[in-house]
């Protein structure tokens, strides 16, 4: 049986191109080939971004109320085929079912909120400016907005885009990750089914060309990415030289800082879920814990057991391990080579997953938990983002150090502390720079109505994802003053 190519989508038309490149998807769990992407480059990308701006007249004239109505039907089928998606992503993905579950279910919450679209695009008004002189304002949709989505949540990171640029007016096209780009197609025929017009949602899928075509492209107005820094850096620098709006969240490495009176049974329930939940491939992983004095003693004994407890495996079948395997190969080796070089320049690796044995799938992309002690400020590991199931911790002797060394950072996503202390909270969430802070809490990523906050090289743009800032960013603002004369048709109401 031939490998299935995947389809991009365009103006209501699903599209096989043949004979064209293609790249292969993986299912990570096996390191079988599942499908085939096609590398999509202008021409895809001027026939989706015309079909949009087509589409936009009509669908900036559908009342808000109706636009809404699709998402409150695509919120029906994306629940009623929530079992398919999540089965999708943790295909090509290898994320657990649970992990799959939660996920898009936080995806699902961003059609919820696009589905309150008509009460978020309220302007303001203001009678009397002068005498006789009224003010409103109106938010209207902007025209094509584009998507451009990595590959650690398939369904996630474009339903954080597209529900809301739609609602709010726009017309949009997704570019997902090459690497999973089956469960973006399934969205996108469940958005369909929804009543979307066609040309309003298109799918164009590719690399590097097709991305330039996009933010080069002169019909497109707005663009949202999601990303690693580098490749966020040079979008956000690419869109805005060409006149896009762009907002661009890149990488990170999130620090979580864990007080001597930390309740530590909790602490290690939710330090390894945030370091090795989904592999360690989320932007908001707790990848470094800083201990401080006594805290490592208290803490390392069991946190090191829960790792080795962690049981890795396949994804793909009924029997759930707790960890699923990384994206690729090269990613697995990419991770193997930046602890070998963290041992090399001193730090002591205390939990190894390195080694780990699949038996029933020895050719998936696994690794195991794996804890690094003794990381230091100057080291590699300090420093990179690793993105796999690799916790470093270094030891200080106090909270202005922790502090210091979270603050150092060139990324600025999330940080978290544990603590029993008000006052440690009190002094950590004030003075931690980092857009996202959990206190007791090992992922802090915010939920639809919430802004998703990075700082310094884990965003670039103004107005975050999700949320009000993320209306104000699909929308311009208009400003109508208003003022009428006492002499025209207008004064038979006086007769
Ligand atoms: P990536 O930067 O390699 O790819 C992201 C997207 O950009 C993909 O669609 C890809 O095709 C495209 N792309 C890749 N290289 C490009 C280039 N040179 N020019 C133009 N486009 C290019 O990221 P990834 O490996 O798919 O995802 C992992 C990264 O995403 C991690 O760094 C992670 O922290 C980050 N991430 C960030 C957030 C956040 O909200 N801050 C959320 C999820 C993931």
């Amino acid at each position: 049986m031939s490998t299935p190519l995947v389809p991009h989508f365009i103006a209501g038309e699903w599209i096989r191109p043949a004979g064209l490149a293609t790249t292969p998807v993986y299912n990570p769990s096996t390191g079988d080939v599942i499908a085939e992407c096609p590398v999509g480059g202008a021409t895809e990308v001027n026939a989706a971004v015309t079909a949009a701006h087509a589409a936009f007249a009509d669908w900036r004239e559908t009342p808000a109320v109706d636009r809404a109505r699709v998402f409150f039907r695509y919120r029906q089928l994306v629940e009623q085929n929530f079992d398919r998606i999540c089965a999708t992503v943790s295909r090509e993905h290898g994320k657990t079912l649970a992990e799959a579950r939660g996920s898009a279910f936080r995806g699902l919450e961003n059609i919820e909120y696009a589905c309150g679209v008509p009460s978020l695009l309220f302007g303001d008004t203001l009678e009397n400016l002068a005498r006789g002189v009224d003010c409103e304002t109106f938010l209207q949709p902007l025209g094509v907005c584009v998507g451009i989505t990595p590959f650690n949540f398939p369904a996630m990171v474009p339903l954080w885009m597209y529900p809301l640029a739609i609602a709010c007016g726009n017309t949009f096209v997704l570019k997902p990750s090459e690497k999973v780009p089956l469960t973006a197609v399934l969205l996108g025929e469940l958005l369909e089914q929804a009543g979307l017009p066609k040309g309003v949602f298109n799918i164009v899928h590719g690399g590097r060309d097709c991305v330039d075509a996009l933010l080069t492209h002169p019909q497109v107005r707005a663009v949202s990415f999601v990303g690693s820094s580098p490749v966020a850096k040079y979008i956000y620098e690419t869109g805005t030289r060409n006149g896009k709006r762009v907002q661009a969240n890149g990488g990170a490495k999130n620090y979580i800082v864990i007080m001597p009176d930390a309740d530590i049974p909790k602490t290690v329930e939710a330090l390894s879920t945030a370091a090795f939940g989904c592999a360690g491939e989320r932007c908001m992983a707790g990848s470094t814990a800083i201990t401080v004095g006594a805290a490592a003693e208290r803490l390392l004994p069991s946190l090191v057991d829960a790792a080795r407890k962690i049981r890795v495996g396949p994804t793909d079948r009924p029997a759930q391990p707790d960890m699923g395997p990384v994206i690729s190969a090269l990613h697995r080796d990419r991770i193997l080579d930046l602890v070998a070089t963290g041992e090399r320049e001193g730090a002591k690796v205390i939990a190894d997953g390195r080694g780990v044995k699949v038996t029933d799938a020895p050719r998936g992309f696994y690794l195991g938990a794996t804890i690094v002690d003794g990381v230091q400020q100057n080291m590699t590991l300090a420093r990179e983002e690793v993105f796999g199931p690799v916790l470093n911790v270094m030891r200080m002797d106090d909270l202005d150090r922790a502090i210091e060394i979270t603050n150092a950072s060139a990324f600025g996503n999330g940080a978290a502390i544990f603590t029993n202390s008000g006052k440690a909270a009190r002094e950590f969430k004030h003075r931690v720079k980092a857009g996202m802070v959990g206190i007791n809490v090992g992922v802090p990523a915010t939920m639809a109505m919430f802004p998703f906050t990075g700082w310094d090289d884990s965003f670039y743009g103004d107005l975050h994802i999700q949320g009000r800032e993320a209306v104000q960013f699909y929308t311009q603002q208009k400003v109508v003053t208003t003022r009428w004369f006492g002499d025209g048709v207008g004064d038979v109401w006086k007769k």
